[in-house]
């Protein structure tokens, strides 16, 4: 198991900085996805690594070896593309063995791999099928198993089920999940889809604008965030936008226009008062009392979800915060009733704001706003 290492790597398209110097390390055998939205850069990370692409500064380390010079083929980082660019002409077979052939690997050796590799993927039967008469999750599968079978160091997915329907996603990001687990070999997974990032990764990058935001687990990421821009983007928030009033070791007070109180919460240090900032508070820390209790609101919407239900609650000041409940612990709410709402302080968080938040709702403007993401 390898590791790869990205240092202080920077490119530009003409006058578009698509990656500022970033550092990045990835540990051996872990599975890291890159998370951002569209032009966020992580496409042009991934193509540096695999060598598709030259850094402007900068260079690409595997295991302490100094990579960035080399081709493609010499680097021995695979690399499955979204539209899977497999040879729809030839059999499943024909696909996989494509990198032993050109290596020169033997006749017997080839047979032998090819069909552990296809067992591997779970396509045992199909290796006489020509590609077009495969579905695209099995196609998704011999694009896998085709660059799996050349033994990279490291493997390099880049939104390998963008063209997918939703419920094979699913079943396919755990597919991939466990057959990383059985390998155990160094992975990085391109995403834009934050479920997806949160169910398959050891650690995800979140990416904006060329730059690194926040690096982490899904827990870390989810429970910590280091601005609004990573909370709104992994998972849902509830984002009350104001000023920060008081700072004490571990916690600050945002004061919110909207709502009229100073509001605590844990925070990192660095706040400074007058600086504006929101306090993340997610749905499934929110919960509803008895009008009177807490912040007096009303219900607007309430989305049945199966096992958890979602309500939303517009406040005083017409902004509206979402609250999740597991069970059907209030389930003869109806619209317009009075309700009582409060949060659990201890896990919600003063973020610093990052301009333009990724947030429905936000306030361009950046006036004192609640958001709900
Ligand atoms: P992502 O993979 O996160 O969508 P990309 O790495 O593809 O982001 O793009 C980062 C930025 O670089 C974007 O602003 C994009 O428009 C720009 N870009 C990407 N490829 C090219 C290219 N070949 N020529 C010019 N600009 C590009």
């Amino acid at each position: 198991m390898k590791a790869l290492a990205f240092r202080a790597i920077a490119k530009s398209y003409g006058a578009t900085q698509a990656l500022h110097p970033l550092d990045l390390e990835v540990r051996p055998g872990e599975f890291l996805t890159l998370l951002g939205p569209s032009g966020s850069g992580k496409s042009t990370l991934l193509n540096i690594a695999a060598g598709h692409m030259a850094p402007d500064a900068g260079s690409v380390m595997v295991d302490g070896v100094d990579v960035t010079r080399l081709p493609p083929r010499r680097r021995n980082i695979g690399m499955v593309f979204q539209n899977f660019a497999l040879f729809p002409h030839m059999t499943v077979f024909d696909n996989v063995a494509y990198g032993l052939r050109a290596r020169k690997v033997s006749t017997t050796e080839i047979t032998r791999r090819v069909s552990e590799m296809l067992e591997l993927v779970q396509l045992g039967g199909y290796s006489a099928r020509r590609i077009s008469q495969l579905s695209g999750g099995q196609q998704q599968r011999v694009a896998l198993a085709r660059s799996l079978i050349i033994e990279p160091d490291v493997l390099l997915l880049d939104e390998p089920m963008g063209a997918l329907d939703r419920q094979l996603r699913k079943r396919l990001q755990l597919e991939i999940r466990r057959l990383h687990q059985r390998i155990g070999r160094t992975m990085i997974y391109v995403t834009h889809d934050q479920e997806e990032a949160l169910v398959m990764s050891d650690r995800v990058a979140v990416f904006r604008d060329g730059r690194l935001e926040q690096i982490g687990t899904s827990r870390e990421l989810y429970d910590k965030p280091r601005n609004t821009f990573v909370a709104a983007f992994l998972g849902e928030s509830n984002l009350l936008a104001g000023t920060v009033t008081a700072i004490e070791p571990g916690r600050a007070s945002v004061r919110h226009a909207g709502i009229p109180m100073e509001i605590w919460a844990p925070a990192d240090d660095g706040l400074v008062v007058g600086q504006a900032a929101s306090v993340l508070v997610r749905p499934e820390t929110l919960s509803l009392v008895a009008p009177g209790d807490g912040l007096p609101g009303e219900i607007v919407e309430v989305v049945y979800l199966g096992e958890m239900q979602s309500m939303r609650v517009r406040l005083r000041d017409r902004s509206s915060m979402t609250v999740r409940e597991v069970g059907n612990m209030h389930k003869d709410l109806k619209l317009g009733d009075q309700v009582g709402l409060r949060w659990d302080a201890d896990k919600a968080r003063v973020l610093p704001q990052s301009a333009g938040t990724f947030a429905t709702g936000s306030d361009p403007a950046g006036l004192p706003e609640t958001e709900a993401a």
